[in-house]
């Protein structure tokens, strides 16, 4: 059984905290100029141009691209055959979070009660999902995961007669209706099937894939094509500015489900997509 020290994930994942705000991933600034080349909108152009400058600003001088600097979420594959020494998985992943914001002069976003709302100070608690997995390795998957888009995602329980132009119409509408208000261009994540919590996962689980991976299914990867094509004819634009850059990509995972299910969720991130992955 191969071990893994609490303070090896404590550092990793205060690193992956800062470097996700500081450095944009080069999925995202690659789509950014595919983006640039395509959109027809002057204004959207503009826009483009000035995302693309904030990033460079944000890496060369070390500085969170947004102020909104995300609620800390982890997918964590855990290898069956490795076991953490010197304290638990979930107390080292919210140390890292404090050391990593702390240090690298992060904004805490977090309120430790829903309805009282005070902030923690500290970003702490991360939310975090774990997964095990064949072998001995530990993959940690994080994302700061901004409020304004999160706070546009949706989730449907949809009957099977529905099929996939239900799907279809679910997303479009929730794309619609994030608008501005989720920072566009956006990066659409869907979970089709499941339960209701499964699917709201995996539409999460789907934006840890980078832009412009299409997923292994060949149907899927067709639909997801499909729906990047008919998001961007919503007008929205860059910032919500118009033009024909409302998303960079749609991304979607699927589960079998019940025969009475057809569960739909739709996680929407902003441009800012910052994720990083550390493998122990
Ligand atoms: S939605 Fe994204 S870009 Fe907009 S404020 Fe939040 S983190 Fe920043």
């Amino acid at each position: 059984m191969r071990e893994i020290k609490y303070d090896a994930i404590v550092e990793a994942v205060a690193d992956m905290c800062q470097r996700a705000n500081y450095d944009l991933g080069a999925d995202v600034v690659q789509a950014f100029r595919q983006a640039l080349r395509s959109e027809v909108s002057e204004t959207g152009r503009d826009v483009l141009s000035q995302l693309m400058e904030n990033a460079q600003i944000a890496a060369r001088e070390r500085v969170p691209m947004c102020q909104d600097t995300g609620v800390a979420v982890f997918l964590v594959e855990v290898g069956q055959d490795c076991r953490i020494v010197g304290g638990s998985l979930y107390d080292a992943i919210n140390d890292g979070v404090r050391k990593g914001y702390r240090e690298g002069y992060l904004r805490s976003s977090i309120v430790g009660h829903p309805l009282e709302r005070v902030n923690t100070g500290d970003n702490a608690p991360a939310v975090t999902h774990v997964e095990l997995v064949p072998g001995d390795k530990l993959t940690i998957h994080f994302s700061a995961k901004g409020g304004g888009s999160e706070n546009m995602s949706a989730l449907k329980m949809l009957k099977p007669s529905d099929g996939v132009e239900g799907v279809k119409a679910f997303v479009l509408e929730t794309a619609r209706n994030a608008g501005p208000n989720a920072c566009p261009p956006m990066v659409v994540g869907v979970g089709i099937g499941g339960t209701f919590e499964k699917a709201a996962y995996l539409a999460k689980k789907s934006l840890f894939r980078p832009i412009g991976e299409r997923s292994p299914r060949p149907e899927i990867a067709v639909l997801e094509e499909e729906l990047v094509e008919m998001c961007n004819k919503l007008g929205i634009g860059p910032q919500g500015m118009g033009g024909r850059t409302t998303v960079l990509d749609v991304k979607i995972e699927i589960y079998p489900c019940h025969i009475a299910s057809l569960p739909v969720a739709v996680n929407i991130n902003c441009h800012a997509s910052r994720h990083k992955e550390a493998v122990l």
